[in-house]
């Protein structure tokens, strides 16, 4: 049962309920007042009649009572049988004695004798017993008698009666059409709660339960059943590159990428295990049937399959990589806090290990994931405070053996750990924004250095600078570089920046735009550990670079193996017009090697290690005093 089917809105059905309680409430007690009030109006109209017709009588009995003449006055009595209300009627005399009476027929004698003086002066408003009303019989001024009349309340009785069906059934017809009228509310008010419902617990792009639905689940999965506790694994996908396919194919193919990773991640997974969508480009599935990690890792590596492969956005088949990292409960973690967190490291440890792998947690990533916090943290710091460094590693030309130009490659003495390599803390900060001031304070340290060193040199010596891929994506990075040469004074043309292939590749619009720019203002573009990335030979043409670096692998087989492929680099990068820079040169055969087979540039352990700033002072000014000294004996040679 899922999150949404477990939260179905009850709240709706009680109030709908309670509605309809109230609305017969409020029903009975407005019928039961309007029953007071037509009782009352009857017996009150019934007593103005009986009064009425009481007068009358009254008027027409003063002569006989005069001139006691019984006989007239029941006659005239006699009359009012033909009014079915009135079921007796007394006259007496002024001492109080019965002078004449009408009665009904068929009354018993109590109900005969019922109309007496005293029994008129009893005032009810609301009672179904017989109105008696008296009347005085008045003879010039004098009051020479008295009219009783008794009114039956028998056509009271009927006529409230009938106002009574009358208003059940009104008051029925309404119950009716307030419960209608309200089921028809609630079955929309229902509806609405699902869609809100819904709407906070899936994503509507992928039409899978969200973030929140994910941590419901999880909570859900992990409680004991019966005691014993469940086996959950939960793995942990994201898609390498996402930005990239955002930023070149547009966000419409980036929303259909993510709809047929969803489909596909539903299709590889079993039915019962759940598969959301946890972030921007961060897939989740927790899978409740793989028993042992064997099974957890087979699961693993199937999403890896799946999903690492080419899928048709807009027509166009776009290479899709991703990294998945898992944890299993309760063998990593014994609460959903950890086992997200395992499985977070788990997925940071395949994304630094390269692409399309899929990582199982272990305890030793915990140390691992600690390290790069606190080593994130303190980077952080290292760079506002100025407490980085660069180590220049020279570069040399391979048919003069002069020093060209440096690398500049970042340096940093932990005040506790010790020296940390670029190798560990660049990715560190590439993983954050923090790539943006560590890029810039390299920069910046970098030309200045440069300016300094070609102050007094026999020849301009460039500086390299390593550029990430954040660095460049990111939109004032142009800018920039061209505030920091301004700034530094550094000449244009003695700045090079050296970015990787895959990086290029990766922001393929965004970088040919920056490139063109500083490409205009005389800045050096190189390409960085050629051959190891996409080798894509086309973007040679349509990239505006300068220069080619052989990666240290191709070097490192050199010579005994390798020549064809670095023969081939040479060539090709020459016939685009570019120059060659071999690194990673460590033996005297490799140097004769790249300078036989006419490489332009050679960097390496060999020729210098990365060097302080003051040691290639030194190194500099050496050259210079050598340049001196070998201009007044020979002309330069090639290095050896
Ligand atoms: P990279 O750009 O390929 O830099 C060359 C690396 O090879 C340097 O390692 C250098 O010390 C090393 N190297 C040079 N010659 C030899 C050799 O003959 N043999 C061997 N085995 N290695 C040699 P390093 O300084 O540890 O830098 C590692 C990586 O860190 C760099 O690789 C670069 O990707 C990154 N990095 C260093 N500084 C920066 C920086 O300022 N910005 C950025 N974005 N990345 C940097
Ligand atoms: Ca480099
Ligand atoms: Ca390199």
């Amino acid at each position: 049962m899922s999150v949404i089917e477990r939260n179905k809105p009850s709240l709706t059905r009680a109030l709908g309920r309670v509605n309809v309680i109230g609305v017969a409430v409020a029903l009975v007690i407005s019928s039961v007042v309007l029953l007071v009030y037509e009782a009352v109006s009857l017996r009150a109209a019934l007593a103005d009649n009986a009064g009425l017709e009481a007068a009358m009588v009254a008027e027409n009995m003063s002569a006989p009572l005069l001139f006691n003449d019984a006989e007239v006055a029941s006659e005239v009595l006699t009359h009012l049988g033909s009014l079915p209300y009135v079921e007796s009627v007394a006259v007496f005399d002024a001492k109080g004695r019965r002078f004449a009476r009408y009665a009904q027929p068929g009354l018993s004698e109590k109900e005969q004798n019922e109309g007496t003086e005293a029994a008129a002066q009893e005032h009810v408003r609301l009672s179904f017993k017989d109105v008696i009303v008296a009347v005085p019989v008045v003879q010039g001024g004098a009051r020479v008698g008295t009219v009783v009349l008794v009114a039956t309340t028998g056509g009271m009785k009927s006529e409230f009666t009938r106002y009574a069906c009358f208003l059940f059934l009104a008051s029925a017809c309404a119950l009716w059409i307030a419960s209608l009228v309200m089921s028809r509310t609630k079955a929309r008010v229902i509806e609405a709660e699902r869609r809100l419902e819904y709407y906070a617990l899936t994503d509507p792009l992928t039409d899978l339960p969200n973030r929140r639905a994910f941590y419901d689940e999880l909570a859900h999965c992990l409680r004991p059943s019966a005691g014993v506790l469940p086996q959950v694994t939960l793995v942990l996908i994201d898609l390498d590159d996402f930005k990239t396919v955002n930023d070149t194919l547009g966000h419409g193919a980036g929303d259909e990428l993510l709809r047929a990773v969803a489909h596909t991640l539903r299709g590889t997974v079993r039915q019962r295990d759940i598969v959301s969508r946890i972030g921007g480009d961060e897939f989740a599935v927790l899978a409740t049937s793989d028993t042992d990690r064997s099974q957890s890792r087979g699961t693993a590596e199937k999403i890896v399959r799946s999903l690492g492969r080419s899928f048709e956005l807009e027509g166009t088949m776009v290479p899709v990589t991703v990294s998945v990292g898992f944890s299993r409960f309760p063998d990593d973690a014994g609460d959903i806090a950890s086992l997200v967190s395992s499985a977070d490291i788990a997925l940071y440890a395949a994304k630094s290990g390269g692409k399309n792998l899929a990582f199982e947690f272990r305890p030793k990533m915990t140390a691992e994931a600690q390290r790069r916090a606190l080593l994130e943290r303190d980077l952080r710091e290292a760079i506002e405070r100025d407490r980085l460094d660069i180590a220049y590693q020279p570069q040399f030309d391979c048919r003069t053996g002069q020093l060209v130009g440096v690398e500049a490659l970042a340096r940093w003495n932990h005040p506790v750990q010790g020296d940390v390599s670029p190798a560990e803390f660049v990715p560190i900060a590439e993983s954050s924004e923090l790539i943006l001031s560590l890029g810039q304070w390299i920069l910046n340290r970098a030309c200045r250095d440069a300016v300094r060193w070609n102050r007094d040199a026999s020849a301009p010596v460039s500086v390299s600078v390593n550029v990430s891929a954040r660095q460049l994506r990111h939109h004032s990075f142009g800018a920039d570089v061209l505030a920091t040469l301004e700034e530094s004074g550094l000449r244009p043309e003695l700045l090079e920046l050296e970015l990787t292939e895959s990086l290029l590749m990766a922001n393929l619009t965004a970088a040919v735009e920056v490139m063109r720019t500083l490409r205009a203002r005389g800045v050096r573009l190189s390409i960085d550990d050629f051959g190891t990335g996409y080798s894509s030979l086309s973007y040679l043409q349509s990239f505006p670079l300068n220069q080619l670096k052989i990666d240290r692998s191709f070097v490192k087989a050199l010579p005994h193996s390798g020549q064809p492929i670095v023969t081939a680099i040479i060539s090709m990068a020459h016939s685009f017009g570019l120059t060659v820079v071999a690194e990673g040169v460590e033996y005297p055969a490799q140097l004769a090697w790249l300078c036989d087979s006419g490489c332009d540039y050679i960097q390496g352990y060999l020729t210098g290690r990365p060097m302080t700033f003051a040691a290639l002072m030194d190194a500099l000014n050496e050259e210079r005093e050598h340049v001196l000294a070998s201009e007044r004996t020979e002309p330069a040679g090639p290095v050896s």
